[in-house]
């Protein structure tokens, strides 16, 4: 059986991948328009390379520009020191860090998505309304910032309805996208994919199309696809990644745009704007702050969330320069076939 997934409804792509992963993925209707600037029509997920333009603007391709809005101190590799009874006590520093970002998108024109916790919603509501009055997405990333991993299908049922009914009273805006933290909806959790359907929710960006200890879906495709899950539709955007030594190797921000060459990043999206089929950009607002509270962690911890802090903004700056990047909710019609809410809800803010 051919494995089916397959995306924006143009070419549809052989994809060699195990049948139980793609269980449930259908191929997609066809496309109903990308934004007019989305881009050639044509792409393929397979791994040939296509020639890499390190220059300015190298595609019309708009990428996903995305955003975890979460505090220094709430990230799962710190929940050994930080019980999430004290996330009240501790000093925020999203004031520092959310402007920064906010304008380097402005002056760049862009617009991006921004996965928030339900708890910063609640406690920092002023941020969820910059985000929204700067002309940005907002979308969930749970409340209590807890690994899928760690939940039954009912607990994260309960955290992504709090974060839903939270990010959406402060916004005033529908919440139809999801991202997990630390990309935890893994092979054996595809039951996540049913609760989030069945929430309301329209697509996820929580496959790492990778093979790595502590989170990864290797099998998963590496360009948007559409999840046929018990009738329902949830559209996948995966984060992006570039392949080496036939290896698929994370691209997509975060600690790899801090740790890796930046020549790495850059040919992901530059390889994914050569096929036509939008990237998955991601990162912290925490990681442009060198100046955070250190927190007492192993060596390894201590690297992975410490080194390079002061490289974030400019290389921001440059992919910004270099990329053309949007919102998730704006590339929804040409995969799902169903257009992202235009209208505000009824909450008043
Ligand atoms: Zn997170």
């Amino acid at each position: 059986m051919r494995g089916d997934v397959v995306s924006f409804g143009l070419n549809e792509v052989a994809l060699s991948l195990p049948t139980a992963q793609l269980a449930g993925v259908a191929a997609p209707r066809a496309r109903q328009g990308w934004p007019a600037h989305a881009g050639p029509r044509s792409f393929s997920s397979s791994p040939a390379e296509a020639p890499i333009i390190p220059t300015t603007r190298v595609s019309d391709t708009r990428h996903f520009f995305t955003v975890d809005v979460e505090e220094y101190f709430q990230v799962n590799a710190f929940e050994p020191v930080v019980s999430r009874d004290d996330w009240s006590r501790m000093p925020r520093r999203l004031d520092r860090t959310m402007p920064t970002l906010l304008d380097m998108l402005s002056r760049h024109g862009m617009h991006g998505t921004f996965f928030t916790l339900g708890w910063i919603a609640e406690h920092s509501p002023h941020i969820v309304r910059q985000i929204v009055d700067a002309g940005h997405e907002i979308a969930s990333h749970g409340y209590w910032h807890k690994r899928v991993v760690t939940l039954t299908p009912a607990q994260f049922r309960d955290d992504l309805r709090m974060s839903k009914t939270a990010l959406e009273q402060v916004s005033g805006r529908s919440v139809i996208g999801y991202r997990a933290p630390s990309f935890s909806i893994v092979p054996g959790y595809e039951w996540a994919y049913d609760v989030l359907a069945e929430e309301g929710f329209l697509y996820d960006s929580s496959a790492f199309p990778i093979r790595r200890p502590g989170y990864g879906s290797p099998s998963a495709p590496r360009v948007p696809h559409v999840l046929e899950r018990g009738g329902r539709r949830l559209a996948e955007f995966p984060l992006a990644t570039t392949s080496m030594f036939g290896m698929a190797i994370p691209a997509a921000g975060g600690g790899y745009l801090r740790q890796f060459p930046f020549s790495w990043i850059r040919r992901a999206f530059a390889q994914a704007g050569a096929r036509g089929t939008p990237a998955t950009f991601y990162i912290h607002p925490w990681e442009l702050d060198p100046d955070q509270p250190r927190m007492p962690v192993s060596w390894l911890t201590n690297l992975r969330h410490y080194r390079g802090l002061e490289r974030t903004t400019v290389l921001i700056e440059r992919l910004l320069s270099e990329f053309s990047f949007g919102t998730i909710a704006s590339a929804l019609d040409g995969v799902l076939g169903t257009s992202a809410p235009e209208a505000p809800l009824a909450h008043t803010r």
